[in-house]
């Protein structure tokens, strides 16, 4: 990717200069603006192109360089502020931490209003909770599919939250947006590439997480797929990796939040709960994950976890959850955050 770095004072006639410097080209601009930084990205100039020198001697351009990160739009090369994207009153990527938290699968009303209370009273912004559930056996529940849409968005609008929902498939894509606030790819569907895209031209924010036995340029390559149609708002989820240990669900690569925030500008939210399959980890697992600088976390919540329809073990109970969030404040603060 060429990357023309504007000059702080650049005006927006500037900028507009850029765009329509590369699209004279045949090229497509992608702008990346900034508080402190503007530039202006291109794909596919090859690189002999003078290009580059004819993008630095426009007005305003204080430079022009050649990326080779194989990830574009989602590298710090290409945004070198930190991205962020608005949920409804709340933000992901911005100071205050996002604590997203619910069941792992919607299975009632009375379920998600027993979480909806706790969320709404600990000022918790969002609830998560999967209407579509992908399981690795197919006798397993499979979620509830609409009518689960439809409890979530119940819980919307009685309680003030916002609703974190997983699609499974492309042909979904349009009625799980019709009814949440942020589309969630699950880590079996991490390179669904044709999920992606979908997700990708609807104007819906994503969490993407990680696939059990996926590397981080892999996680990139799949964010870059959903940013390259058009959509900016995207969220990575480190949820734990495959690795030879067993005493775990999967291994929480903690070292996933510093590597990925030095290579990409994306907001990082951590979910202890899958990667530990155990409540009694989460706790340790979330505060690890604060301290280390994931913008937030995802955890399951049930009223009654010994007798939820998946992922029971890993589920924390509303008073544990409480306590937790309880003791998340003072490690948020102590690295500059919010909760
Ligand atoms: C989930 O969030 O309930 C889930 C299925 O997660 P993952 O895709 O990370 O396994
Ligand atoms: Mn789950």
């Amino acid at each position: 990717m060429l990357i023309a770095v504007m000059e702080k004072s650049a005006s927006v006639k500037d900028i507009g200069a850029v765009l329509r410097h590369i699209e004279e080209r045949g090229l497509k601009p992608y702008l990346s603006r900034g508080d402190e930084q503007t530039q202006v990205g291109c794909l596919g100039a090859p690189e002999e192109d003078d290009l580059r020198e004819e993008l630095a001697g426009l007005d305003g351009v204080s430079s022009a360089f050649v990326s080779k990160s194989p990830f574009k739009l989602a590298s710090r090369e290409f945004r070198p502020e930190s991205s962020s994207f608005k949920v409804g009153p709340a933000a992901v990527g911005e100071k205050q931490l996002t604590v997203i938290a619910g069941p792992c699968a919607v299975e009632s009303a009375d379920q998600l209003a027993q979480v909806g209370e706790l969320l709404k009273d600990l000022g918790v912004p969002m609830i998560r909770g999967g209407a579509f559930k992908p399981r690795t056996s197919p006798y397993d529940f499979q979620g509830l599919g609409e009518e689960g849409l439809q409890l979530l968005a119940q819980a919307r609008a009685r309680y003030g939250l916002r609703v974190v929902t997983e699609c499974l498939k492309p042909s979904d894509v349009e009625l799980v947006a019709q009814y949440s606030d942020v589309i969630q790819i699950g880590a079996r569907n991490m390179q669904n590439f044709a999920l992606l895209q979908e997700v990708g031209r609807a104007r819906i924010p994503v969490l993407l997480k990680r696939g059990m036995m996926s590397s981080l340029k892999e996680f990139l390559l799949s964010a870059e797929y959903i940013l390259s149609q058009g959509n900016e708002q995207v969220a990575l989820c480190e949820r734990g990796i495959r690795t030879f240990e067993t005493m775990t669900r999967n291994t929480l690569d903690i070292a996933a939040v510093p590597v990925l925030k030095r290579l990409t500008h994306l907001p990082v939210i951590i979910d202890p709960s899958h990667a530990a399959g155990d409540r009694e980890l989460v706790p340790a697992l979330s505060l690890a994950a604060v301290a280390a600088g994931a913008d937030g976390l995802i955890i399951e919540v049930h009223p009654k976890p010994e007798e939820a329809v998946s992922d029971g073990p890993q589920s924390m109970t509303l008073p544990g959850f409480r306590k937790l969030y309880e003791t998340l404040k003072p490690v948020a603060e102590s690295v500059g955050r919010t909760l």
